[in-house]
This record gives structure tokens, C-alpha cells and sequence, in this order.
């Protein structure tokens, strides 16, 4: 599994990157390595020897494209693969080797039991009404049927308490009908390693685990199995940091970066001073310069908070934003280029090696999840392996 762990590190090329289609690259390209995907999944088993990897492909692997990503890492040896709702796993299960296993990080919908039991899948129980909903269904298949149970050891979003728990243990051969595969919680703390609440939930966290001690643990999200050893448990459940996104401040050592994201130039134009540059004229020129007009806008997920604040990179320039992004562009200063440097066509990087999600991310004060997860719908995505895996390209 680890034999191309000696590689040189992947790094992204400027000619990969410039070959657009015209025809379908109208708004702009998204492109995904999976050469880098596979890589910082290698790096995280690395890092924890004695725990499975798992694998976080909710929201479509947070934009980058769920049926890609859980085929790579399936190759990469994954067997655990989590996703916020039954329709995700259903639609991925054709896609994994038989013996991988899909949770459904939202539980159990009331009256989607069967669906869920005859698909195969195993919800991630978190209240005493879903699991009972499961027990009842296994009692009447008459078999066994497996699932995870989710804890809630500080959150306060999703789990049983310690009393509920003690409830459902008490259920008539509840052990013997669900059969227990993972007993999970998560961290409200992760990215922030010296927060008191990390060691608060792992202990609270014991006192389940006591109940139940056979049964493999999981509690670890990206910032976790980085920077919080004693919650990595038994199944770690990364998802941002396999697509080389750094969960917090602590940045992610040893992971390579996985996508760039690039717009067209439509137009140029050179703007006089004290002319209003977009919508309400938030801007206005307080000297001639130039404009470039750019196809990306929120509604690619190009996020609007950026207005009058963010910028785009072009042959290793500083575009800042003019004014406010619209629906399906936002206009960029080029003056600093030389004239005629840039033109109608050429392709600036709005997520590459110059600008990071994380640095979006913290330029607009959200998550990087939330920028990654916005990006995934109308840029055309475009797939690579990183150089030290192959060279081929393909389209969707
Ligand atoms: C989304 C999610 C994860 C993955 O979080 P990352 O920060 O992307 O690693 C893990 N566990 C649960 C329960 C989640 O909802």
C-alpha cells in the first residue's frame, strides 16, 4: 500500500493547468489531483499505524467529486467511508470493493430503515429513537444488523447521553440484534489543540467506551488525527485535510495541496479615474487604471464576502478585487502588469499555489469546509494524478 510513499512530493504544474477547452471551461476550472488525495491519505496511515483511515466524502467529497475521491482511496487501501446522507452512500456503494463500508453521519431518517438495511449501509445512530428504530427492524428481518452509535461528549449536536445509553444497553438482546461497529463522537475542539474541552471529551468520552469496550472507537475529524493523538481511537474520519486543506492554525505538515481553481479574463478595459467599478459603485477609481473582468462570481462559489478584499494571481501578481463580486464575475486590477500582458482568454488562479483555501477561508472569517464545499457546482472539474503517479488527464 505504501510503495510510492518515497516519491517526490507532487507539486502542480503551470502546463497542466493551461490547457482549456473552450467550450466547456466557460466559467473556470477546477482542478483536482488525485495523485495529491492518495498521497495525504498514505501520510495520514503513516502517521497512525495502528488505526484504519477512514474516509469523509460528504457533499460530494466537499465539491471535489465523491465517486473519484472513494474510488482513489479505495485503491488506497480505505474501507471506511463516511457521508452525511443515505442517498450519498447509496450512490457511492457500486463504486467500492465489497468489503467497504459506508456510515451515514445523519442517523437514521424515520422511514428510511428498510431502504437503509436492504442497501447495505450503516446508519450512525444518535438518538434512542433510531436506535430503536434499527433494533425493531432487526428483530423483524431476523437478523442482525450493523450500525455505529454515535456519543455526545461535549458537542451538543448529535449523540446519546450517558443515560440513554444505558437505556438502549438495557433492551432486550439490543447487543445481539445491533451489532455495534464503531462507537463514535466529535470533537467541538479539534483545530484548537490546547483547549480544555479536548481532554474533557476524550475523558467523558472513556466513560462510554467503558460500557462497551470491544467495540472500535472513533473521535478523530481532520484537525484530530493531526494534532490530537490521544483521540485518535481505532477509525479515524478525515475529510478536509485528505484534500490537502488545512483544518486550523496549525496548518497541515506533510499534506500537499489537491486543487486550483482559475477564471477566464473576458474583458478588459482601461477605467479612468473617479469612474464606479460594479454593482452600487462600492468602489470607485481613485486614479486611471486597468480592469480586467474575470468569469467567476458567488454563484460558482467564488464567495461574495471577498468584495473589495480578496484578489486573483496572474505570472505571480496581486489582483485585488475592484468592488463587489457579481452573480457570475467580479473585476480584478491589472495595472501592475505590463500592457497587453494579460488578455481576453488567459486564466488567473483564484486557489493555487499563491492563495490557499484556508487563506479564503480566513480572509472572510469562515471555515475552509465551507469554501470548498461552495465550489463544487458550476466549474468545470478537471481530474489529474500528480506527475509521480501519471501524467494522465481526464475531463467530466
Ligand atoms: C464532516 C465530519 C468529519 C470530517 O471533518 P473534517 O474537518 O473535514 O476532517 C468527521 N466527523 C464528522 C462527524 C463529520 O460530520
Amino acid at each position: 500500500m505504501d510503495t510510492e510513499a518515497a516519491a517526490p512530493a507532487p507539486q502542480f504544474q503551470t502546463e497542466q493547468m493551461s490547457n482549456w477547452h473552450p467550450s466547456t471551461d466557460e466559467a473556470g476550472r477546477l482542478t483536482i489531483d488525485m495523485g495529491a488525495i492518495a498521497a495525504n491519505y498514505r501520510r495520514l496511515c503513516a502517521m497512525h499505524p495502528a488505526a484504519r483511515v477512514g474516509a469523509v466524502v460528504k457533499a460530494d467529497a466537499y465539491g471535489l467529486g465523491a465517486d473519484q475521491v472513494a474510488s482513489t482511496l479505495a485503491g488506497q487501501g480505505a474501507r471506511d467511508f463516511f457521508v452525511a446522507h443515505l442517498a450519498e452512500a447509496i450512490a457511492l456503494k457500486p463504486l467500492l470493493p465489497t468489503d467497504a463500508v459506508l456510515f451515514v453521519l445523519n442517523g437514521l431518517a424515520p422511514g428510511s430503515e428498510l431502504l437503509c438495511a436492504e442497501a447495505g449501509i450503516r446508519p450512525v445512530l444518535s438518538t434512542p429513537e433510531q436506535a430503536r428504530a434499527w433494533y425493531t427492524l432487526a428483530v423483524d428481518l431476523g437478523r442482525d444488523l450493523p450500525a455505529a452509535l454515535q456519543v455526545d461528549t461535549g458537542m451538543s449536536r448529535l449523540g446519546l447521553s450517558e443515560a440513554e445509553l444505558d437505556e438502549v444497553l438495557d433492551w432486550p438482546d439490543f447487543a445481539g440484534q445491533v451489532n455495534i461497529r464503531l462507537l463514535m463522537t466529535h470533537m467541538a475542539c479539534a483545530d484548537m489543540p490546547g483547549a480544555p474541552a479536548n481532554a474533557d471529551q476524550i475523558c467523558r468520552f472513556a466513560r462510554f467506551y467503558a460500557r462497551m469496550p470491544s467495540v472500535p472507537r472513533s473521535l478523530a475529524n481532520s484537525a484530530a488525527a493531526l494534532f490530537l493523538p490521544e483521540a485518535a481511537g481505532d477509525v479515524l474520519r478525515p475529510g478536509l485535510v485528505l484534500y490537502g486543506v488545512e483544518p486550523g492554525p496549525g496548518g497541515a505538515p506533510g499534506m500537499q495541496p489537491a486543487i486550483r481553481l482559475e477564471a477566464r479574463v473576458i474583458q478588459l478595459r482601461n477605467i479612468p479615474a473617479g469612474t464606479g467599478i460594479g454593482y452600487g459603485f462600492d468602489y470607485i477609481a481613485d486614479r486611471p487604471l486597468r480592469a480586467a473582468t474575470i468569469s467567476a462570481g458567488y454563484a460558482d462559489g467564488w464567495p461574495r464576502a471577498l468584495s473589495g478584499k480578496g484578489a486573483a494571481w496572474f505570472a505571480g501578481q496581486r489582483l485585488p478585487i475592484l468592488g463587489r463580486i457579481s452573480m457570475d464575475s467580479c473585476m480584478v486590477d491589472v495595472t501592475n502588469l505590463p500592457e497587453g500582458r494579460i488578455r481576453p482568454g488567459d486564466s488567473v488562479e483564484l486557489i493555487g499555489p499563491n492563495q490557499s483555501v484556508a487563506d479564503l477561508a480566513g480572509q472572510i472569517a469562515t471555515t475552509p469546509h465551507e469554501i470548498l464545499t461552495s465550489l463544487g457546482q458550476r466549474f468545470a472539474r478537471s481530474y489529474i494524478n500528480s506527475p509521480s503517479l501519471s501524467g494522465e488527464e481526464t475531463q467530466s
